[in-house]
């Protein structure tokens, strides 16, 4: 049954779309932390889809909340009316941007929010020149493919936008990889002003980064060093996007945002993702004067619509009464403690970094240091067999990536901890 879905997604959809492991699963049903496939083999949820699960699987809260609506027999129309969940939770997100009176707009996906964003961006400032981190990742349109700065994602370099990059990304292998922190970060900032005055005419629209590099291996920079970033971009009046895509919410568990670990509000932040626990939602949310620049009128047909907002208005009311920031920084905490104690023995492991529910596992071959993608597909199938569902990223494709719903438990954290300490053995052993 399964191999047949498999030819058939094959036959008629793009070969570049993505598929996990050697033979790939179809999930047909969750129930809070777990997924079930069609063949009837129940996994734990260690990637909970992609970050999109934030909340979990059966969440009576969420679903009734859409039913309610279902039934209303409204599925939707257009937003060319009033939608009384649109506008509910655009004041739920805009009050916890932080930004002053901020202003919401909806999308369908991360990538059409990143995409508003860099219109907005070039639009309110007269430039089409965009700063990005190296090894980032925006999504998968043109202008945000064009502006990622990852090699294994970046499918076009044509973009209607022109890219410089800057370091502070993907640090263990970079030419910064020995400097401390402080250094690291005074380094880094030198490099944007470097880039700034050398590569661009200072006109720059804005730099865009996400806190906690996602797709390229959850890279942590360390505290502040966007808020460093932000002094310099103030000089020339540059805007700063947040692409909180992954690292809102209170994935990483310190706090509701992932730019807050810098020190400074932005002028704009994207999201998507957890925020529909499954439903297609994602958005802007923008400093007031920068949302409404626009100079003629725009629409998105289907971003806010009444299913996704219905939802979404559910799903973070519940991470915020239930208060899952702080769990996702108490079993994140019990996650990574107990990786780190396991990777001393075992040499495959480079590193274990990470924040709350945000947590990467480097892999590398027996030399301790060259990156091996083939241990990290190895490690994927060893979690899979052992009924634990993970991610994989990095530029190199070598790291695992944990981010597991944020109402993870200890008892299940500790489950995942079992079966990840028996793919790090085992895959220590393969690749040896
Ligand atoms: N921005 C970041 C940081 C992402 O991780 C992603 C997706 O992985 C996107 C943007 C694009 O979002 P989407 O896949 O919903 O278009």
């Amino acid at each position: 049954m399964a191999d047949d879905l498999l030819s058939r997604h094959r036959a008629v959809l793009p070969d570049w779309l993505a598929l996990f492991y050697q033979e790939p699963i179809e999930i047909v049903s969750g129930d809070g932390r777990r997924v079930t496939d069609s063949l009837g083999r129940t996994y734990l949820d260690f990637f909970a889809g992609i970050l999109t699960n934030a909340v979990g699987y059966d969440i009576a809260e969420i679903s009734d909340a859409v039913r309610a609506q279902l039934d209303s027999g409204v599925l939707h129309t257009s937003t060319l009316y009033l939608i009384r969940n649109q506008v509910e939770l655009a004041e739920r997100i805009a009050k916890l941007s932080g930004i002053k009176d901020a202003k919401v707009f909806f999308t369908n996906s991360g990538t059409e929010a990143n995409e508003t964003a860099l219109m907005l961006a070039t639009q309110f400032r007269h430039s089409d020149q965009v700063i990005a981190l190296r090894n980032s990742y925006h999504g998968r349109a043109f202008a945000t493919v064009g502006i990622t700065g990852n090699r294994g994602w970046k499918a076009s370099s044509l973009s209607p936008v022109k890219v410089s990059y800057v370091h502070g990304g993907y640090r263990s292998r970079g030419p910064f990889a020995s400097f401390s922190d402080q250094d690291y970060v005074a380094a880094c900032v030198d490099d944007l002003r470097d880039v700034l005055n050398v590569t661009t005419s200072g006109d720059v629209a804005c730099m865009i980064a996400e806190p906690i590099q996602g797709v390229g291996g959850f890279n942590v920079p360390p505290d502040g060093m966007l808020g460093a970033f932000k002094e310099v971009l103030d000089e020339y009046g540059i805007l700063f996007v947040a692409d909180e895509v992954q690292t809102g919410w209170g994935r990483t568990g310190e706090h509701f945002w992932g730019i807050q670990a810098h020190g400074f509000v932005p002028d704009m932040m994207t999201f998507a993702k957890g925020l529909g626990n499954g439903l297609a939602i994602g958005g802007v949310v923008a400093r007031p004067d920068v949302m409404d620049c626009l100079g003629a009128s725009s629409i998105s047909t289907f971003g806010g619509n009444p299913i996704s907002t219905a939802g979404a208005k559910a799903a973070l009311d519940y991470i915020l009464e239930k208060d899952l920031q702080a769990n996702a920084a108490k079993v994140g905490s019990q996650l990574i403690n107990g990786l780190r104690d396991v990777s001393e023995e075992h040499p495959v492991v480079a590193d274990v970094r990470g924040k709350g529910l945000m947590i990467g596992i480097e892999l590398v071959g027996p030399d301790g240091r060259t990156p091996s993608p083939e241990a990290a597909a190895r490690f994927m199938e060893h979690t899979k067999a052992r009924g634990l569902l993970v991610g994989k990223g990095g530029l190199y494709g070598n790291v695992i990536r944990l981010a597991p719903p944020m109402t993870l438990t200890e008892e299940e954290a500790e489950e995942g901890l079992g079966i990840l300490t028996e793919s790090i053995v085992a895959v220590d052993k393969e690749i040896a």
